[in-house]
């Protein structure tokens, strides 16, 4: 029997093991089965070359617990280690990189299993003494028993062993006897070993599938196939919509399937649904930084053994394979997705609005993949048509480009609340998109952006005619002061919670004659904010709209009548009012002109104050009257609601009063 003392220049390793990764623990039978799985597979292909001559027999992996004394065992029938051998890979090169190691990322322990050697020994890291029994498939080899508590000492001596390959018995720690139990370990192997390789059995089952549908060739793989694994992977879920099979060898190594999940709510946005494995070894579930962000959006599984594992995050995102993967597999994801656009373009278009959340978000986050949706993805009619990009601009870019030459697209975010208004622009012969999910505020600016000479437009935020103006409208010929009289009367009779600003205009005798709109980019702004897009500010300005007075209504053409019979008088001695103090000031500023501050006198500063506060008054005079007039105008009173109502922001009371004033005008 050999003494001896493994080759770490730290003194006892062990407790450091514990200590640092103590989080990963359970990853230690993963690396046990993995190195069980590596040795059967070496097997495989030395036997492949015609270098061994014995039967390869079963090499299915056993995995057996004992409950009640804590003890693990992984027997696999692979190539075996010599004496020799045990000495070399496990006393000498894995202690000491394991020794070096600590000395060179003692703050990054967390990272070096299973990719310095250190793999074996994780074991020490749920036991108290870890044994190695070992007969080499190599001819005349005998049977090696290796011993070690977990102190740097370890015993090494002949076995009697008879079974080519190798067992490693773990006598597990007093605060891990979980791990010999049978649904611990049952879940543990579930979790890590599913896809591996070579067949593992544990308490006579087979725990997994050694051959995974991403490793066969996609041509011979049937579509229930794919569904079936899906079935596997996420027994919860409904069918996907579509899946890509991805499959390169060159830079880099990688293989897997992404499925589009169907996406229910809109709110059900989960990520981490990718598993990462590494030649069949489940890795992580957690991919950012490897996939796009969009794709982390996808569910499947990737397999790459060139993607650096227990790495840190940042490190991970600056490696330049990940970064090459990750472009990859959104050009993969970009292909499939225009390929089945132009074969399947019904299904496609049947599954768009499912599909869209992906799209959209992916066309937001990543300039690539915009570049290459522009050209399968589709918009939505309020007709409920599908269309591309490009059909969709080429169908409108005629009737609906405006005198700047701009290509005006039209869009709606809700087909009922904007019903009046979508139809008034299909009676122009217009078409209108539908923007209905939570993304399209921000993806309306991205589109603006991208498609060029384009400006969009919620088809409420003006009247049909100033949405796609095609010329210069002339402006109605108003009394001095009567635009704003009209503001005041109209908003007197508005909800009080937001503020106005009216405008008057020649929208024609048969458009309506009060519209309510609220500026595109306003709107817009509010609404990102409000899902969170940054631009705070404007979520909490007050509500403004612009009321677009139609004088060439009748019905407002009556009302302006009204307003000059009822007012008049009284507007003409308000303008003539301040007629006389505008000349007074007119007169101040002459006399002051070219003077500096101290030159001018109190009496000219005083003089300037009362004209000013005089003007004031004036306007709020003028506008309690006018706002008076409003109040009791039944007309103007019966337009502003029917403006509001339009807007779905006719409720409650006022509707109840609506209803009821229009029932006594029908009289
Ligand atoms: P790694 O697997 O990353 O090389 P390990 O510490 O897990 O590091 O193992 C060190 C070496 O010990 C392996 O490279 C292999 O040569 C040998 N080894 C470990 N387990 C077995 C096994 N079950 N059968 C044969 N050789 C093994």
């Amino acid at each position: 029997m050999t003494k001896g003392k493994i080759g770490v220049t730290t003194d006892n390793i062990f407790p450091v093991i514990k200590k640092f990764l103590y989080s990963d623990h359970e990853i230690f039978l993963r690396e046990l089965v993995a190195n069980a799985v590596d040795a059967s597979q070496k097997l495989k292909a030395i036997a492949g070359k015609g270098e061994f001559k014995g039967e390869l027999g079963d090499l299915t992996i056993k995995v057996e617990a004992d409950e009640k004394k804590h003890i693990l065992t992984v027997t696999d029938r692979g190539i075996g280690m010599t004496a020799e051998e045990v000495d070399k890979y496990i006393n000498q090169i894995a202690f000491s990189s394991a020794g070096e190691f600590l000395e060179k990322y003692k703050d990054q322990l967390e990272s070096i299993i299973g990719h310095f050697g250190l793999g074996f020994y994780s074991a020490f890291m749920v036991s108290k003494k870890v044994e190695i029994e070992s007969l080499s498939y190599k001819e005349g080899s005998k049977g090696v028993k290796w011993s070690c508590d977990g102190s740097p000492e370890f015993t090494m001596e002949e076995s009697d062993r008879s079974e080519r390959g190798t067992r490693i018995t773990l006598y597990l720690d007093d605060d891990s006897k979980e791990f010999a139990e049978k649904r611990k370990v049952e879940e543990l192997l579930r979790k890590y070993c599913k896809f591996m390789p070579v067949k593992i059995d544990f308490g006579s089952v087979i725990i997994n599938d050694s051959e995974p549908l991403w490793t066969k060739t996609p041509s011979e793989i049937k579509d229930e196939e794919y569904l079936n694994f899906y079935r596997k992977l996420y027994p919860m879920k409904e069918d996907p919509l579509f899946w890509i099979h991805l499959n390169v060898d060159y830079p880099f190594n990688l293989t897997g399937i992404l499925y589009f999940p169907k996406i229910k709510d809109r709110m059900e946005v989960t990520k981490d649904r990718i598993q990462l494995y590494c030649n069949q070894m489940f890795v992580t579930d957690s991919v950012e930084n490897i996939v796009p962000d969009f794709l982390t959006l996808l569910y499947g599984v990737i397999d790459s053994p060139d993607i650096p594992l227990n790495v840190s995050r940042s490190y991970l995102q600056a490696d330049s394979n990940v970064k090459k993967i990750s472009t990859y597999i959104t050009k993969k994801v970009a292909d499939r997705l225009e390929e089945i656009s132009k074969e399947k373009k019904e299904e496609f278009e049947s599954k768009w609005d499912n599909l869209k959340i992906f799209i959209e978000y992916g066309m937001l986050t990543d300039e690539k993949f915009c570049e290459r949706a522009m050209k399968f993805a589709l918009f939505k009619t309020t007709d409920g048509k599908f269309i591309k990009y490009d059909d969709f601009t080429k169908l409108i870019e005629k009737e609906q480009k405006d005198k700047d030459k701009n290509v005006v697209y039209l869009y709606a975010t809700d087909t009922t609340e904007q019903y009046q208004q979508i139809e008034a622009a299909k009676n122009k012969g217009y078409q209108v998109l539908l923007f209905d999910c939570q993304l399209d505020s921000h993806f309306v600016s991205l589109l603006e952006s991208k498609i060029k000479n384009s400006r969009f437009a919620r088809v409420d935020s003006d009247s049909v005619d100033s949405l796609i103006k095609k010329e210069d409208r002339q402006k109605p010929q108003l009394k001095e002061g009567e635009e704003l009289d009209l503001e005041s009367a109209f908003a007197a009779v508005l909800p009080n919670n937001a503020s106005y600003n009216l405008v008057a205009e020649n929208l024609g005798e048969n458009a309506v004659p009060l519209l309510i709109t609220q500026n595109e980019f306003m709107r817009r702004n509010r609404e990102m904010s409000a899902i969170g897009g940054g631009l705070n500010y404007y979520s909490e300005m007050p509500e403004f709209y612009t009321l677009k007075l139609n004088c060439q209504n009748p019905l407002v053409m009556n009302i302006i009548k009204d307003l000059e019979e009822k007012t008049s008088v009284e507007a003409d001695k308000f303008n003539k009012e301040k007629e006389t103090v505008d000349q007074a000031l007119k007169e101040l500023d002459e006399a002051t002109k070219d003077k500096k501050y101290d030159e001018i006198t109190t009496e000219q500063r005083e003089s300037r104050t009362s004209l000013n506060k005089q003007l004031d008054e004036i306007r709020e005079k003028r506008k309690g009257v006018m706002t008076e007039f409003g109040k009791n105008n039944t007309l103007l009173k019966q337009v502003a609601d029917l403006a509001l109502l339009s807007n779905g922001m006719l409720k409650g009371k006022a509707l109840s009063e609506f209803i009821e004033r229009s029932l006594s005008l029908l009289k």
